[in-house]
């Protein structure tokens, strides 16, 4: 499962100049899950990451490369949920480890698909008290609205990183987890968005391969993707036979 690879080592860069603050995964410092749709009136709210028109990335990659995911861990770059102020460009970026495919490769395919899907459904089963989640599907956006009464009992990165981590980790093919919450306001959330759009082509490709497509690149519509994603092809024609550049 390397097809993310590229992508994995140029999220780690996305976060500007200032180096991230970090801190290791431990399940007794998840913040207080509610378990339902967390519902945080205008009101009530100090800020919205993303909100009006700032930038509200996300996206999440999966690995099997111990090189790029070798623990759990929660990296913060630019202010905490405390410090910041107002409204503010944010990104979210799950990156997650899974036990090595087995070698055939039909199911490496399958496992590839099913994995991407599983581990993108979580962001829908997250619910941290007073951290209203809004997620886009379509667009790759994640806003979220603070409550004023999270942040005066500390919330944080830190902690609303170990419930999605936590939620991650009950899936037992999940071997380690980064999540990367970026704030800062040198972050690059142009590349974040370039970065979500490359995940979504890759999943769709994997979506219409598993549909059985057609195997003749010359004439397939997902070839300028194919083209650009190591491992691609290779995937495709392990499970097909190839009639074609
Ligand atoms: S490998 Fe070729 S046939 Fe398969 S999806 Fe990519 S471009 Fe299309």
């Amino acid at each position: 499962m390397e097809l993310y690879n590229p992508i994995i080592e140029k999220a780690m860069s996305l976060g500007g100049a200032s180096r991230p603050r970090r801190y290791a995964y431990d399940p007794r410092d998840a913040w207080p899950d509610t378990g339902a749709f967390e519902l945080v009136m205008l009101r009530d709210a100090a800020y919205e990451l993303g909100g009006g028109s700032h930038s509200a990335v996300n996206f999440t990659c999966v690995t099997s490369s111990p090189r790029l995911i070798d623990r759990d861990e929660i990296l913060v770059y630019g202010p905490d949920l405390g410090e910041i102020e107002g409204d503010c460009d944010y990104a979210r970026i799950a990156l997650l480890r899974v036990g090595e495919i087995e070698s055939d490769d039909e199911t490496d395919t399958e496992q590839a698909y099913r994995a991407i899907q599983d581990m993108d459904f979580v962001k829908y089963h997250v619910f941290p008290k007073g951290y209203m989640i809004r997620t886009s599907a379509e667009s790759s956006r994640e806003q979220v609205r603070i409550s004023r009464e999270a942040i005066r009992e500390g919330v944080s990165f830190q902690r609303i990183g170990a419930d999605f981590i936590r939620q991650y980790k009950k899936n037992s093919s999940v071997l380690n987890v980064k999540m990367l919450f970026i704030t800062a306001p040198d972050g690059d959330y142009a590349g974040a968005g370039q970065l979500a759009k490359s995940v979504k082509d890759i999943t769709l490709s994997l979506t219409k391969i598993m549909e059985g497509m057609p195997t003749d690149c010359g004439s397939c519509q997902l070839k300028p993707i194919c083209d650009e994603v190591e491992g691609m092809k290779e995937l495709h024609f392990g499970k097909e036979k190839h009639t074609g550049e």
